[in-house]
Formats: C-alpha cells, sequence, structure tokens
C-alpha cells in the first residue's frame, strides 16, 4: 500500500515532514509522496526520515492550475501534482519561486480586504500559524474560526475565502499544458489530481484528459480519500481507457482536514504498489 498525495507544513498541512513519514510507516505503507502546494523545501527531511525508516519517498509537489474545458465556456481550477522532482532542478525550481512570490503578495492583499471587512485578523498570527512556511487560505480559514467569526474551516471558505466568498482573492496560476510541460521538462510526471472537484459526472472528463494526455499527462488520481468506491473504480476504468495510470492518496492535511489520515483516507482507501511501479516506467519514456 502506498500513498501518493500528503501535505506537510511546509504548505498548509498542520505536521511536519518527518511526521508524515513517520504516520505512513505505522500505517504500513512502502512509500509516501510529499507533495507540498508550489514548494519542495520539506523533501530533504522527509527523505532523512524516510532513509531512517526504510520507506520509499517519492519527491512531489501540487500546482494549482486554471482549465478551460474546449467544451464549456467556464473556467475551472484544476490541481496538477507533479512527481519525481527535487529542490534545485529547472525550470521548475524558478517556476516554483515566482509562484510562491505571487503567493506572498496575494496574501498581504487578502489580509487588507479581511481587514477591510471588518475581520481583524493580522499576517503575523497566520504567518505563526502556517509555521512561517508556505501561507495559505486554510490558515486564513483557522484564524477567521479562532477569532469566532465563523463556526468551521468550511464556513471560513463557503462565506468568505472561496471563489464565491467576499474576501475571494485568487493567486497566479499556471494552464495544465504549462504545468505538464514544467514537469516533463523538468525530469518529472504529471498527474491530475481529485479529478471530481473538475466536473460531476467522470464521463465528462473524457475529452478533456484526452486533450492532456497528448499534451503529456501520465496519471489520473483515482483512488482519493474521499471519493466512494464506485467513483474510484470509475476513475481507474477511465484512466485505463485512456492510457494514463490510475494513481492515489489521501490529500492528507493533518488538523486541517481531520478526517483524512495518511494512507487510510477516511479508512477504506488502499493505493496499490503497482501504480508507483507504473509511474516511474513511464517516466522512464517520457
Ligand atoms: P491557496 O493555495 O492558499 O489558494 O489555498 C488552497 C487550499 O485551500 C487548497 O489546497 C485546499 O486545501 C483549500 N481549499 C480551497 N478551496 C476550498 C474549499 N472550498 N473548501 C475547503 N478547503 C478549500
Ligand atoms: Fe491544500
Ligand atoms: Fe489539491
Ligand atoms: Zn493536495
Amino acid at each position: 500500500m502506498i500513498d501518493l498525495h500528503t501535505h506537510s507544513y511546509f504548505s498548509d498541512g498542520s505536521e511536519s515532514p518527518a511526521r508524515v513519514v513517520e504516520l505512513a510507516k505505522r500505517a504500513g505503507l512502502s512509500a509516501i509522496a510529499l507533495t507540498d502546494h508550489d514548494r519542495l523545501d520539506g523533501l530533504e527531511e522527509a527523505s532523512k526520515k524516510a532513509t531512517e525508516l526504510g520507506i520509499t519517498l517519492v519527491a512531489g509537489c501540487e500546482l494549482s492550475c486554471v482549465w478551460k474545458f474546449s467544451s464549456k465556456e467556464k473556467e475551472v481550477s484544476c490541481h496538477m501534482l507533479i512527481y519525481f522532482v527535487d529542490m534545485g532542478i529547472e525550470p521548475l525550481s524558478s517556476e516554483l519561486l515566482r509562484l510562491q512570490n505571487d503567493r506572498d503578495t496575494r496574501n498581504e492583499r487578502l489580509i487588507g480586504k479581511l481587514n477591510e471587512l471588518g475581520f481583524e485578523i493580522s499576517i503575523e498570527e497566520v504567518s505563526l500559524m502556517a509555521k512561517g512556511q508556505g501561507i495559505g487560505r486554510p490558515h486564513f480559514a483557522q484564524a477567521l474560526v479562532n477569532h469566532g467569526y465563523v463556526q468551521s474551516v468550511q464556513d471560513a471558505f463557503d462565506q468568505i475565502l472561496g471563489s464565491t466568498g467576499k474576501a475571494y482573492i485568487p493567486k497566479a496560476r499556471l494552464t495544465p499544458e504549462d504545468a505538464i510541460n514544467l514537469a516533463n521538462a523538468s525530469g518529472g510526471v504529471a498527474v491530475v489530481a481529485h479529478p471530481l472537484f473538475l466536473v460531476d459526472n467522470v464521463k465528462d472528463l473524457v475529452e478533456p484528459l484526452r486533450e492532456l494526455r497528448s499534451f503529456g499527462l501520465v496519471g489520473l488520481e483515482s483512488y482519493y480519500g474521499r471519493y466512494t468506491k464506485s467513483e474510484r473504480q470509475a476513475l481507474v476504468s477511465l484512466a485505463r481507457d485512456l492510457d494514463l495510470v490510475p494513481t492515489g492518496g489521501s490529500d492528507y492535511h493533518g488538523s486541517y482536514k481531520p478526517d483524512l489520515n495518511v494512507g487510510t483516507g477516511l479508512g477504506d482507501l488502499k493505493v496499490p504498489d503497482q501504480v508507483l511501479e507504473e509511474l516511474v516506467s513511464r517516466r522512464a519514456s517520457t
């Protein structure tokens, strides 16, 4: 069993990279990928711990993309997982730096907007919560909860921080084609994360994924923590039809998504070891 989607406090998870690897070991996994948003800084610590515990670490990250479906007018937000990368690898590293800088600017504007709306939250407390790294909207959401402005992180997104919220401020996003090219040019592979956040029906993914496949997409996250058994099966079968590797993971974020566990997700997740072997072999051939 493996888990190819986790976050540490280098982005919007609550735990250290070493702790995430420890949890993977404890869950009996043979391999774990750390996939922090826009950054690779947690990989060194994770890799050290993985060596110590005798578990395979897959180096990764997760990039936010904006995707204009060819068949639809609307733009959707699409997350792309990139595997087999490392700090210092170009062109990925420079691009991540650009995205991190944009995120910092977005965060300052977001604090300004929240203050303007009467939510008295400071960048210092949000930064403290994020342990100074990769500050993201989940940290702002938690601050809004701590102050009693909303009941839950979900309410904070629905009412304030999400795309329909009153303080929504987007950050720079790549297109999926850019992200795929970036992954391939950096010696990695690209996989579409949690695809059912994009569409309601699996069949609506066919044409868009065919297009991304032609750009060099390698995988589709099919075994996902929050999906039902039948959704997972439908995604695995779609991935196979399109010659994509059906990958999977929990999307562990520690206390920010407390119902999701490393390896087992909501309790019933089981990602087969074989999909990692398939990813490795695709990497060699891209
Ligand atoms: P950011 O990268 O700072 O824009 O924050 C994006 C992160 O916020 C995602 O990776 C999720 O963890 C979380 N997120 C985004 N939208 C929602 C939502 N509607 N409900 C709950 N969490 C969300
Ligand atoms: Fe996240
Ligand atoms: Fe994601
Ligand atoms: Zn994620």
